[in-house]
C-alpha cells in the first residue's frame, strides 16, 4: 500500500496565509479552499507579488519561520513506519524545502517557480496538469493500493481516483459537495481512517 498525503492543512499551514501575514499583503491569503481554479489563483498571486515588490527571499523568509502542525510530525512517523509515503502537493520546491526538514525528508511530488535573475517571481512550471491525481493512477497501474488523504479542493480528484479517499480538516463547502468521502478532525482521526481503508495492510 501507499499512503498519499497532501502537504498543506494535513501536514503545515497554508503557506501563502503565512506569506500573507508576514509580509502584511492581505490579498495573499486565497488559497485553493477560496479559488478552486489554480491557475487562476496563481497568475493573480504572481501580479500581487510583482505590484508589491516581492522576492523569492521575502517569501523565503516568512516560509523559513514556519513549522509543521503540531503533531504532524508525529503522525508522518507513525504512518511511515506502516506504509510508503509520497506527499503529493501543489506548491513548489523552493517553498517546500525548509518544511521537509522538518518533516524528516519524506518522499514529495511538486512542482517549480521560475525565479529571474532580480530574484522576482515570473511563473511556475506544473510538472502535469492535475498531477496528484495522474500520480495515484500511475501508482494504482502499478499494483500498488492507495489511500490518500487532503484537505480541500484540489485534492479531491486525487481522492476519487485513490482505492480510498480520506478528508482532513475541511472546509464546510468542500464536505458537502463530496459527502462520499469519510471526515477526520485531527490525527488520531486520521491514523484510524488510514488503518480502515488499507485492507489489512496497516497495524494499528
Ligand atoms: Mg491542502
Amino acid at each position: 500500500m501507499i499512503a498519499c498525503l497532501d502537504l498543506e492543512g494535513v501536514l503545515v499551514p497554508e503557506i501563502w496565509i503565512n506569506v500573507a501575514e508576514r509580509t502584511g499583503i492581505a490579498e495573499l491569503r486565497r488559497t485553493t479552499r477560496d479559488e478552486p481554479d489554480y491557475d487562476e489563483l496563481m497568475r493573480q498571486r504572481i501580479e500581487i507579488m510583482d505590484r508589491h515588490g516581492l522576492r523569492m527571499r521575502d517569501l523565503g523568509l516568512a516560509i523559513d519561520a514556519m513549522g509543521p502542525l503540531l503533531g504532524a510530525r508525529d503522525f508522518l512517523d507513525w504512518l511511515r513506519e506502516r506504509a510508503q509515503v509520497i506527499i503529493l502537493s501543489d506548491t513548489f520546491y523552493q517553498f517546500a524545502a525548509p518544511l521537509m526538514r522538518q518533516l524528516g525528508h519524506p518522499c514529495l511530488f511538486c512542482n517549480d517557480l521560475e525565479v529571474d535573475a532580480q530574484d522576482r517571481v515570473t511563473g511556475y512550471r506544473l510538472r502535469i496538469p492535475d498531477g496528484k491525481r495522474r500520480a495515484v493512477e500511475a501508482l494504482r497501474a502499478l499494483n500498488f493500493r492507495v489511500v490518500a488523504a487532503g484537505d480541500s479542493y484540489n485534492d479531491t480528484t486525487m481522492l476519487g481516483a485513490a482505492d480510498g479517499g480520506i478528508l482532513f480538516r475541511p472546509p464546510r463547502n468542500v464536505v458537502e459537495e463530496f459527502p462520499q468521502f469519510p471526515v477526520t478532525t485531527n490525527y488520531d482521526e486520521l491514523r484510524e481512517a488510514f488503518v480502515s481503508l488499507s485492507a489489512g495492510e496497516m497495524e494499528p
